[in-house]
């Protein structure tokens, strides 16, 4: 097993984190706290927040299955964990990372804003991964490789097994983003990044979870890998409140309606089917359905004038006439059926 270390830059491998004086000294019965020029005043978050997120870090842990040290929690969501790992992995104006196309778009202009060439590397026609040309387009200077799966926005999982055999052949990191992978039966790659130690696995608590507005993002990687996340990020990178947001929600176990979404994802896919406005249905493995159309931008036009929002993916790469419809309530769902069916072309 490598040691994915050997990836990181230099600069990245000798930086000497900050450091507060609640780090500097352990133990000891301190009550007065006068080391970080806060508020002595309590109004509730007068106080930092715990920069290392214990608390967090053990709930998670427990939630997961897996070891605390193996943990980057962030608080401008996953995003977070994508900015990172190109600061983490690449050196501005000389490295390069691969990601597949179509997919997030976060992975692009984050390259973009550390200026870093990003290599998009075409799925095949039908949106299975294109393991070959994905190590075709490495060179000594590709850090990363962007999997995102399910992916968004064709909705398809990846086999495991062929995003295990890419990272066993690839000299750098694959991030294996797992956004929408609680809605998938395809399973997770969280429990192979031991024996992998080239695997970085990123999970929001944005989706599944149904907490997007508290911005709450996971990395799990080698214990080694991770310890970096924690120095290169910002020291006090989420606020006490969502801390204590994120505890009790998890705590309540509240907010995974997953099975319920599952069984609308296919009632609105059965629908949108057999309904002639709609050309293809494509299967999905997330908590949203692609389908094609004959003119989407005259469909989504058609539905934004009664009220509904989608997102127009048509000007992607093997998207052609393609609507991203996320899976809503079944009263949404069933307006969007009838919408559909309504629509005279
Ligand atoms: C929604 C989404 C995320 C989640 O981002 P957050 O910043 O955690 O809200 C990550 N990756 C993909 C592919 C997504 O679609």
């Amino acid at each position: 097993m490598k040691d994915p270390c050997i990836y990181i830059r230099k600069n990245i491998l000798s930086l000497e984190p900050y450091s507060t004086a609640r780090d500097e000294f352990k133990g000891g019965d301190i009550s007065v706290w006068l080391d970080a020029n806060e508020s002595p005043y309590p109004n509730g978050v007068n106080r930092y927040p715990d920069p290392h997120q214990k608390q967090l870090k053990e709930a998670v842990s427990k939630l997961m299955a897996m070891p605390t040290e193996s943990i980057f929690i962030g608080g401008a969501g996953s995003d977070e964990a994508i900015d990172l790992t190109y600061r983490i992995f690449c050196e501005p104006g000389k490295d390069n990372a691969i990601a597949i196309t179509p997919s997030y778009g976060v992975y692009k202009v984050a390259a973009e804003i550390n200026d870093i060439e990003l290599r998009e590397v075409l799925l095949n026609d039908d949106f299975s991964l294109p393991v070959e040309r994905l190590l075709e387009a490495a060179d000594s200077n590709t850090k990363l490789i962007w999997i995102c799966s399910p992916n968004n926005p064709t909705g398809n999982a990846f086999p495991k097994e062929e995003i295990l055999r890419l990272a066993d052949r690839f000299n750098g990191m694959v991030i294996v983003d797992e956004a929408y992978v609680d809605f998938s039966d395809k399973g997770t790659l969280l429990h192979d990044i031991t024996e992998h130690t080239n695997i970085i696995v990123l999970r929001t608590f944005s989706k599944a979870w149904g907490m997007a507005g508290l911005r709450a993002g996971m990395a799990f990687a080698d214990p080694r890998v991770i310890d970096y996340y924690d120095r290169v990020k910002y020291p006090y990178n989420m606020s006490s409140l969502i801390q204590q947001e994120l505890l009790k929600r998890i705590a309540e176990g509240t907010g995974n309606n997953i099975t319920e979404i599952k069984g609308e994802a296919e009632k609105l896919s059965k629908a949108l089917a057999e309904n002639p406005n709609v050309r293809k249905v494509y299967p999905t493995d997330a908590n949203f359905i692609l389908i094609q159309v004959d003119d989407a931008d005259k469909v989504y036009a058609y539905l934004i004038s009664h009220g509904v929002i989608v997102r127009n993916r048509s000007r992607m790469p093997l998207c052609e006439g393609t609507l991203r419809i996320t899976v809503g309530t079944p009263e949404e769902n069933k307006r969007v059926i009838k919408l559909m069916a309504d629509y005279k072309p």
